[in-house]
């Protein structure tokens, strides 16, 4: 996907300030937090969106739903934390590569 922004970063073509890597998934810093620590978790592999997703990728998401609660012991969300997947436009979804927040810390997250 030459046009997309996740997968120019997962190539090296554009910079991101990367917390954990393996050879399916890799973890950076959203660029604009809305909270303290607020990490995207996004499959090496483009996918556009939950909606694209298929019963092939059941392990993948399974995989991004346990890396998501031990990132966020790493990064000291003690108190609890907020995971997001916004699909599609009309769920707010804006990069079109499939990704999940993680995020918290400072005052309580109450909702998105
Ligand atoms: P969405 O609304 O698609 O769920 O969220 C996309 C997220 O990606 C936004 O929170 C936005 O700040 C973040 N984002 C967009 N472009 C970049 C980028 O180039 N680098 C990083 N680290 N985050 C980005
Ligand atoms: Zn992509």
């Amino acid at each position: 996907m030459s046009d997309c922004i996740f997968c120019k970063i997962v190539a090296g073509q554009l910079p991101c300030s990367k917390v954990y890597e393996d050879d399916e998934l890799l973890v950076f810093h959203d660029i604009h937090p809305f909270a303290r620590v607020h990490l995207l978790i996004i499959p090496k592999a483009h996918i556009v969106s939950l909606a694209e997703c298929t019963p092939e990728h059941e392990r993948l998401l399974g995989r991004i739903m346990l890396l998501a609660p031990r990132l966020a012991k790493e990064h000291g969300l003690d108190s609890g934390f907020k995971t997001l997947l916004n699909t599609g436009r009309g769920g707010g979804q804006e990069v079109f590569h499939i990704h999940a927040h993680v995020f918290g810390g400072g005052d309580p997250v109450a909702h998105i």
